[in-house]
């Protein structure tokens, strides 16, 4: 397992040569998905319940491995639509070239991480072998504790939905029924005013003061247009600011990071874009940079995709965080830190049944 560690280290570097990457063909299906949340999601954008996003599946046409891939947009996210996706898969043809996937533009983000990352799986025979045993995970939380595991103890709780004081009077309740020494992560979708950012990051620091790194940062809490005042805010107060709207794409983390920004940054791997351009971004980067992967709400498909990279580049950035794919409330019937447990054998079984059931 360890040598599969190391090989991970560094992705899209092995079985590539001979062929000239223009020759190399492989068949290409896409499918669309439709999958309701078992519980609607509730962020500072409404109410969201169904993933819609396309399920891919790339065979090899010289070894005939199949890679499976997902495009899971995010429009309110900055990623592609949904009808854009299907556009472009639409017209590429059955059979496909290297050279197609790897010049798949930057704005269609989504389409380039779904196709890229089926094609890296069609060359890494041991895909589903993946040791992800290193990552921790950041729960999702709803409403009210619910039913938790009692470890590990990061939590992620949606602000910016109903009004601030009803909000803090929840958390400190929420505060008294999670583990001792839990954490949590606020996380606002960019929607409070500027004034609302002041008074939660004023509370956290209150709360932070008493019980230490009891809130571990305060996610987009103005949208990516204020720029300015994020930044202003990340300097005035103690309680860190993680951005996570304002970097959706590699284009943006890498302005925002040029603009001199140090804070975190939270990394949707489904909607970056291409991640070996990204793996590219972070091993330059000396401070490493404080990067965070998180779940897009994506299918086993995209999920497992998703941790791949994530555990690959965890060891390029600043601090092993937990990762936020601790969504499982999310789905019925399958959870994706689970996929870290299961068996390379079942972890094919579940890709195989999600692409037949869109079949
Ligand atoms: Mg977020």
């Amino acid at each position: 397992m360890e040598s599969m560690k190391s090989d991970l280290q560094t992705r899209g570097s092995g079985g590539r040569e001979g062929t000239p990457s223009h020759k190399r063909m492989f068949l290409f299906q896409f499918r669309p998905y439709r999958c309701p949340f078992r519980q609607p999601l509730r962020t500072h954008h409404g109410l969201w319940s169904v993933r819609e996003g396309i399920l891919i599946r790339l065979t090899h046409l010289d070894t005939g491995l199949d890679g499976y891939g997902e495009i899971a947009p995010i429009p309110w996210f900055g990623s592609e639509t949904l009808a854009e996706a299907l556009q472009f898969c639409q017209q590429l043809t059955s059979s496909i070239s290297e050279a197609q996937i790897l010049a798949i533009p930057e704005e269609l983000s989504a389409c380039r991480f779904g196709l890229e990352s089926a094609w890296l799986a069609c060359q890494e025979t041991h895909f589903f072998h993946a040791d992800l045993s290193h990552l921790s995970f950041c729960y999702l939380l709803g409403a009210d504790a619910g039913s938790l595991p009692p470890y590990p103890r990061v939590y992620k709780r949606k602000i910016g939905v109903a009004p601030i004081e009803q909000e803090w009077a929840e958390i400190k309740l929420l505060l008294e029924q999670l583990p001792r020494g839990s954490r949590l992560r606020l996380d606002a979708n960019g929607g409070l005013t500027l004034a609302e950012a002041k008074q939660w990051l004023a509370n956290c620091d209150a709360l932070n003061r008493d019980l230490p790194g009891t809130v571990e940062w305060i996610e987009q809490p103005l949208p990516p247009t204020q720029h300015s005042y994020l930044f202003q805010l990340s300097q005035t107060y103690q309680t860190p600011i993680a951005l996570d709207e304002s970097v959706a794409q590699l284009q943006q983390l890498q302005q925002l990071h040029r603009s001199g920004w140090r804070g975190i940054l939270v990394v949707k791997p489904a909607l970056m874009g291409s991640c070996l351009a990204l793996q590219d971004y972070l091993e330059q980067q000396h401070p490493p940079l404080d990067v965070v992967f998180s779940s897009a709400l994506e299918t086993p498909i995209g999920a497992w995709q998703g941790m791949v990279w994530a555990g690959s580049l965890q060891p390029k950035t600043a601090y092993p965080r937990a990762v936020g794919w601790g969504v499982g409330q999310c789905f019925s019937g399958w959870d994706p830190v689970r996929l870290v447990t299961a068996s390379p054998a079942e972890r094919a079984a579940l890709m195989q049944k999600v692409w037949q059931t869109w079949s």
